[in-house]
């Protein structure tokens, strides 16, 4: 049967109807209007679904996944304290979901759907234990272990974002220190790229390393495509220190394959370098030269489709 996949970001409430195959049958995408409250938010669910179904009975669909940015009490389907969501301390989402849609709903992280879309649809189709990393404002991660996600005790596995590769690093808002998110995460990328810039006149970025500027991770990518030598340092330099993160993980976890997906991603071939050329020779010997670092392949479309694929 076909699935409904909601993707509650703190800017756009994205809604997609699937076939079991994978294809997009419909999509809608509606601003959150998080700064509103839980109500109105949970609203705009709601509209999102309608957008979907249209006329169509409910009777034929398969069920609702949502995922939503925070952590989730997955025994009561409940979202707990999303950071971007003012108004949702704890909010019964499941209870309200299936009174409203009589059909079968899970929530997971949306990290985590990214994840599993990826696992089902995107690039990890073809691998049974992979990490998934979204790079954004900031680290997102999800752990598939034999195609699922894997959740820990409590449903709080996956935080590569906070795992911190200098215990004297900068300050991560998590409250640790040296936090991978503490440099990969976009404006401490942006912060650090200003203050290396500022001692590089030579760099097309020069004008933009003054505090007061808007510089963008684009920017940075751009110029390095043109050439800029400074840009493109500055992006394996960002790609080294995950790699560093990576190969914490993968002795860890013997988990070798990792997939890099989020806006900053799109920086390409340097940062990609600077992950794969760090990772491997960061790891045990067993592992060395046997860490796969692959691009994403769904885009935006990996959260929505991952939680569309929650029921399956
Ligand atoms: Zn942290």
């Amino acid at each position: 049967m076909n699935t409904i996949g909601i993707d509650v970001g703190g800017t756009n409430i994205k809604a997609v109807l699937i076939s079991p195959t994978g294809e997009i049958l419909r999509r809608a995408s509606l601003p959150t209007e998080a700064q509103r409250g839980r109500d109105v938010v949970i609203g705009i669910i709601h509209r999102g679904i309608e957008l979907l179904v249209g006329d169509v009975a409910t009777g034929d669909l398969g069920g609702i996944g949502i995922g939503v940015p925070g952590s989730i009490d997955f025994d009561h389907g409940t979202v707990l304290h999303p950071p971007n969501l003012p108004g949702w301390d704890e909010v019964p989402l499941v209870a309200l979901m299936e009174e409203r849609w009589k059909v079968p709903v899970l929530l997971d992280n949306d990290a985590n759907c990214a994840a599993l879309g990826e696992a089902n649809f995107g690039a990890g189709q073809e691998v049974s234990h992979f990490i998934g990393i979204t790079l954004g404002t900031g680290v997102g991660s999800g752990i598939i272990i034999n195609r699922e996600i894997y959740h820990g005790a409590r449903g709080y596995a996956g935080e590569f974002g906070h795992a911190s590769i200098d215990y004297n690093g900068p300050l991560c808002a998590c409250g640790n220190r040296g936090c991978i998110e503490a440099y990969v995460g976009n404006s401490y990328l942006i912060a650090n790229a200003k203050q290396r810039l500022a001692a590089h006149p030579e760099s097309v970025l020069y004008a933009m390393a003054t505090d007061d500027a808007t510089l963008t991770p684009k920017d940075i990518s751009d110029a390095s495509a043109a050439g800029d030598p400074v840009a493109t340092r500055i992006l394996y330099d960002v790609g080294c220190t995950l790699g560093i993160a990576i190969s914490n993980a993968a002795n860890l976890m013997d988990i070798p394959t990792f997939i890099i997906g989020g806006g900053v991603s799109a920086a390409g071939k340097p940062l990609f370098d600077g992950i794969r050329e760090t990772a491997n020779t960061r790891v045990l010997k067993v592992h060395r030269g046997g860490i796969a670092i692959l691009p994403a392949a769904l885009g935006n479309d990996a959260g929505v489709m991952g939680a569309a694929s929650l029921l399956a």
